[in-house]
């Protein structure tokens, strides 16, 4: 019998994993509704073909947009630098296709999927802190109750107090703010097609803008604190981008929240049954939209491995096995942001190679990523 802490991407996935499996758990989460607002999230092939072997795909799609294409763009003059032909790239790797959708609705399919399994979800249960006893865990819950534990899958996203003291939780930076909005597609001041995801790159900044949900565009915006005025909610460095975005960016209504470098380690004791996954388990920059993504493969292996053996070691042996690959998106995400993000000289020669690489060339790097075998 498990408890998940958490009903987000991965606690919702990994329950219904485990149901199909017939093993027994509930769900204790802090919160009483999923999320109330649609913002977009980018849905990789490697979690759209796990959505598809775990039978929740096809109910999910019609709320979906399939990309086939990424386009890249100057913010200084609006050229693209370079189109990456996302469909070509799947069809030549028999690949699950891309998608962008509102992460409401992604989270309400997982949640209905649980709740048709019959699974309990306890919610208003805020858990703040979970003591090992060896032969049994307590789990401390809104202050003053406890809820002893067999076995526990720890999915609370990201936090920057951890719930477990063999999680460890270090910030890195804080220099960094997201900016985000929704908004229409007229409003935007740029023509954008319903199959392509635009990422415009500028110095020390950067914005993705897609289709996600009801017609509208989901616009998020990244770039370094003192880029931006925040009192006024002003971007500073317009020297930076083409005039027609100057009122636009101006005059948005944006959602504004730091975006903090974290370094999550976890130090769990193998032989117990005590497991992470999600944001809960590693912090992941969103420059290369995986943290959704991840949270889907990590539920999966897990609970996979879950429902096929019942000895913690050898369950933690197999997640062990994701670490590389885990390392190797954070280290991936980081590359990103370091591109996206770099100046003059180097955004100069950034666009060069941009513009002259041949743009398949750029996916078929990712391929150890998008396609990934479960
Ligand atoms: C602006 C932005 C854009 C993003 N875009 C993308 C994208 O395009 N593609 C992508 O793949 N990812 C994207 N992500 C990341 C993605 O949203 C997260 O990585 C993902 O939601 C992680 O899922 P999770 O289940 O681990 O955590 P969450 O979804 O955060 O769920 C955690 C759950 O646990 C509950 N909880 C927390 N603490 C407790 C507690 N103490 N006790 C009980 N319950 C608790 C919470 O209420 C919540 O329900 C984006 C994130 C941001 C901020």
């Amino acid at each position: 019998m498990f408890d998940i802490i958490g009903s987000g991407i991965a606690g919702l996935t990994c329950s219904h994993i485990l149901s199909q499996s017939h093993i027994k758990h509930t769900i204790l989460e802090k919160e009483t509704t999923s999320p109330e607002e649609h913002y977009g999230i980018q849905i990789t092939p490697n979690a759209t073909n796990i959505l598809a072997k775990i039978g929740l795909l096809d109910s999910i799609l019609p709320s979906m947009h399939v990309i086939n294409n990424i386009e890249i763009i100057s913010f200084r003059n609006l050229k693209t630098l370079t189109k990456l032909p996302v469909n070509e790239f799947i069809l030549n790797n028999n690949l699950s296709k891309y998608y962008t959708t509102s992460r409401k609705v992604l989270h309400d399919h997982l949640l209905n999927a649980v709740i048709r399994n019959g699974t309990n979800i306890n919610d208003r249960k805020n858990i703040s802190d979970i003591i090992d006893h060896g032969g049994h865990f307590d789990l401390r819950y809104n202050e003053n109750n406890t809820k002893v534990s067999q076995g526990i899958i720890i999915a609370s996203g990201s936090s920057k107090k951890p719930i477990f003291k063999n999680i460890h939780i270090k910030q890195t930076s804080t220099n960094f703010l997201t900016l985000r909005a929704v908004i229409e597609q007229k409003e935007f001041p740029f023509q954008v097609k319903n199959d392509s995801i635009y990422v415009f790159l500028s110095e020390d900044m950067h914005l993705v803008v897609y289709p996600f949900f009801e017609g509208k565009l989901n616009i998020v915006l990244i770039t370094k604190k003192d880029n931006l005025h925040l009192d006024s909610a002003s971007i500073n460095n317009f020297k930076c981008t083409e005039s027609t975005f100057h009122e636009f960016l101006n005059s948005t209504n944006w959602t504004i929240w730091n975006l903090n470098d974290y370094k999550t380690k976890l130090s769990l004791d193998k032989n117990r049954p005590i497991f992470v996954i999600g944001d809960a388990a590693h912090t992941i920059k969103p420059h290369l939209a995986q943290g959704a993504s991840m949270a889907i493969e990590e539920a999966y292996f897990l609970a996979k491995t879950i429902s096929n053996n019942s000895d913690p070691q050898i369950i933690h042996e197999v997640m062990g096995k994701r670490d590389a690959r885990i390392r190797k998106i954070i280290r991936r995400s980081s590359l990103n942001r370091f591109i996206f993000h770099s100046k003059q000289p180097l955004s100069f020669f950034r666009d060069i190679y941009l513009r002259n690489k041949k743009p398949i060339s750029h996916l078929n790097s990712l391929k150890w990523l998008y396609k990934y075998e479960v």
